[in-house]
């Protein structure tokens, strides 16, 4: 993973912090992180580090990682389904954009029932299924 894919997802994980940590506290710590890395003032490295020692967090992360893998596959095979680790069952990967007409905020990709869909990062609203 390189700088920029790190700091990606931590803007990503930045929008679903409401939905993943229930202690204010330690979403400000996270925000404050994110925040630093933003401002170069800590190295992604570090800021993933940060991350990853909060298990709701570095779940998140690692569900994204393996997303991010799904979906290069997915695209580059132009498959309508993407098979599910460890199961026979499949989804159609549901695309969620910015509701705002022309952002260009890259799409999300849903891939199982009860993933969170992140914010836009630039508008801060709740990215939604795409018509
Ligand atoms: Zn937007």
């Amino acid at each position: 993973m390189n700088d920029e894919q790190i700091l990606n997802l931590a803007y990503g994980l930045r929008g679903v912090l409401p939905d993943l940590l229930a202690d204010s506290d330690q979403r400000d710590d996270l925000r404050a992180a994110i925040a630093a890395a933003e401002r170069g003032e800590l190295s992604p490295s570090d800021l993933f580090r940060q991350l990853a020692q909060h298990p709701e967090a570095r779940r998140w992360l690692q569900d994204q990682t393996v997303d991010a893998n799904r979906t290069l596959s997915f695209s580059s095979a132009k498959a309508p389904f993407i098979p599910l680790a460890g199961g026979g069952s499949a989804i159609a990967a549901q695309e969620y954009v910015c509701p705002e007409p022309g952002c260009t905020h890259p799409s999300w990709f849903r891939q199982r029932i009860g993933q969170t869909p992140p914010e836009c990062q630039i508008h801060h609203k709740r990215l939604i299924l795409k018509a």
